[in-house]
């Protein structure tokens, strides 16, 4: 793995895809043990979670069904935004239903405080939110996310569904912002 530039930036290689799956492989396992006899429904946030939302249907075991919502949070640069839009609702009917809620990347905890506020509403039967990264030292809100796959540090990363400015989704492994 070789450092790469996307527009003005600088990235250099940080966790490869392997040790990523791992992660997401965790992840399946551990879920498949909680929901084994029910059929939850999988909600992508889209549209960071593209690759961790594939790959973890790849290594899930169970029937599971499948939705997708859309918010916009970062608007494209390196600084994260405090107003959070809700550009595309959950295309399923949640009613009675366990929903698993997957992000690809928390960091405040906006997001999740977001998606909370979104779904408390719905009368869905459970509720877990699953999060492939989290940055413990970013995060500020009195609410659980409920397994998290890998810890990273206060850097802005791109690669695996992740972007810098609408690029870099489509890279494999993880990079993380070179500074000056
Ligand atoms: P939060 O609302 O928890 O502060 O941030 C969650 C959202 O911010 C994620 O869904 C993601 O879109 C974006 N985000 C947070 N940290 C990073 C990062 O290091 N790189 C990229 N590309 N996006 C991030």
């Amino acid at each position: 793995m070789e450092e790469i530039k996307i527009h003005d930036k600088t990235f250099i290689p940080f966790i490869t895809y392997e040790e990523i799956d791992k992660a997401v492989q965790r992840i399946a396992n551990t879920l498949y043990e909680e929901y084994k006899e029910e059929v939850p429904v999988f909600v992508g946030v889209l549209n960071g979670v593209i690759m961790f939302y594939c790959d973890l249907l790849k290594h899930y075991n169970g029937e599971c069904e499948v939705a997708f919502l859309q918010l916009a949070s970062y608007h494209g640069g390196l600084k994260n935004c405090e107003k959070i839009d809700l550009v595309r609702d959950v295309n399923k009917d949640l009613t009675n239903r366990h929903v698993i809620i997957l992000e690809d990347i928390v960091d405040t905890g906006n997001t999740i405080e977001f998606l909370h506020k979104l779904l408390e509403n719905k009368p869905v039967k459970s509720i877990k939110i699953v999060s492939l990264f989290f940055k413990p030292e970013m995060f500020k809100k009195d609410l659980n996310v409920d397994l998290t796959g890998i810890n990273l540090p206060n850097k802005f990363v791109v690669g695996y569904g992740l972007d810098y400015a609408g690029l870099g989704r489509n890279l494999k492994d993880l990079y993380m912002l070179k500074e000056n």
